[in-house]
């Protein structure tokens, strides 16, 4: 299934609704990080460099009073975008009504406009968190085409996403299609050997990926908090590590249908325990079978970062979904370098990294241009990667 782009459709002379990903950290009217309004930017110059008019439409946090609305104005996004694009970006503080309108009427071939936070119309009766199918139908009919380029709302039914797409085409941008070609080649055509590498802190957050992954994966790879839940399943003794003790049996499950279905799934052999969660403690590498009570399991350690290390060797594509240990505390963040490492190493895998920390840490790191794709949504490439179909990608047509 290959999904319509951008490039398929004309867009000059058009009218281009655009719902981009302008959800970015503001802290007292200042964006903190603009990431993700310089990465919406290769789309957008797109459209106006074919002539297309650009209404662009984005949530940005949550919106539930009136009260909110003065911190969660895409103002300052609009000004940012401005000074990115150096062109003038009209932007229109409302959601829809006779202003908006306007703006769209006068709209000349190349030039940008924007509207309100698509969530200020959640106020009254959640209707773009609800996809209210009169204010899909509504912004639907201010636009010729729409373009879908926000890959961290795909997975739920919003009317600024699939409600506007149940009333004119939707085609996808260059940062969804990017996700789709990299998280949904993963989910449904891997170039093989396929490598998971599974961390973060728990399996429950994590449980829907696995088994999706034992489906499709030559290997699997456990590290993170959630290892020791798996190491307990095998009867060894955790200390005080993180353990979710109603998730043993599921461990134990998951092990037993990875040997099923001839998947390797790997643990880590050895362990950098504390005595509390803090950096500033003792702390020493042991053996995972000689974990002593008192101590804590905060990372894997050098031996295991060896093993999966040479685990990777020879793959052809590499998801990694969650860090190897504490990486925020300097002393329990070996491991998730030597990992993160190892993967950037990998000149001829496909390397994609499917989660908000493990992304940072690449980032913090320096590596992150080493990976083939980063994705840019959380929960949405956490059930992209579960196999879920997300109705934002849904949403878009075929080709
Ligand atoms: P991602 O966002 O990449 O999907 P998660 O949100 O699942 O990752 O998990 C990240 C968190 O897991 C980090 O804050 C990290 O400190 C924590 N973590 C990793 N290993 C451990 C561990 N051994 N014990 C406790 N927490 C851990
Ligand atoms: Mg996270």
């Amino acid at each position: 299934m290959a999904k319509k782009t951008v490039r398929d459709i004309e867009v000059k002379g058009k009218k281009v609704l655009m719902r981009v990903d302008f959800n970015v950290p503001i802290k007292d009217g200042v964006i903190t990080d603009d990431t993700r309004i310089k990465a919406a930017l290769s789309t957008i110059n797109y459209v106006i460099d074919n002539g297309g008019k650009a209404i662009l439409m984005s949530h940005l946090g949550r919106v539930k009073t009136e009260d909110d609305k003065a911190s969660k104005t895409l103002a300052p996004i609009a000004k940012r975008l401005e000074e990115l694009l150096g062109k003038t970006v009209n932007f229109v503080s409302e959601t829809r009504g006779e202003k908006v309108e306007n703006a769209v009427a006068s709209l000349k071939d190349g030039e940008v406009m924007m509207i309100e936070n698509t969530r200020f119309e959640d106020i009254d009766g959640k209707k773009e968190s609800k996809n209210d199918p009169e204010l899909g139908k509504y912004w639907a009919s201010l636009a010729d085409v729409f373009v879908i380029d926000a890959f961290g709302t795909a997975h739920r039914s919003h009317a600024s996403n699939v409600g506007v797409a149940s009333n004119i085409e939707a085609v996808a941008g260059f940062l969804m299609e990017k996700e789709i070609k990299f998280i949904g080649g993963v989910v449904e055509n891997p170039q093989k050997p396929l490598v998971a590498i599974l961390g973060g802190a728990k399996v429950s957050d994590k449980i829907g990926v696995i088994e999706s992954l034992i489906e499709k994966a030559d290997k699997i790879i456990i590290g993170g908090g959630m290892m020791f839940t798996f190491l307990k399943a095998l009867g060894k003794n955790i200390g005080s590590s993180l353990l979710e003790a109603d998730k043993v049996e599921l461990a134990t499950s998951l092990m037993e249908k990875a040997k099923a279905k001839g998947v390797e799934l790997i643990l880590p052999v050895d362990t950098v325990v504390a005595k509390e969660f803090k950096n500033d403690t003792e702390f020493k590498t042991v053996s995972v079978d000689a974990v002593e009570d008192g101590w804590m399991g905060l990372d894997i350690g050098a031996d295991s970062v060896k093993l999966f290390a040479e685990a990777l060797k020879g793959v052809k594509t590499v998801v990694w979904n969650g860090p190897m240990g504490v990486f925020e505390m300097e002393n329990y963040a070996k491991g998730t370098i030597g990992i993160c490492k190892a993967i950037a190493g990998l000149d001829e895998a496909i390397t994609i990294i499917g989660g908000g920390d493990s992304a940072a840490a690449a980032e913090q790191l320096g590596y992150a241009d080493d990976f083939s794709h980063i994705s840019t949504g959380g929960g949405a490439s956490l059930e992209y990667l579960e196999g879920k179909e997300l109705p934002g990608i849904a949403a878009i047509s075929e080709k």
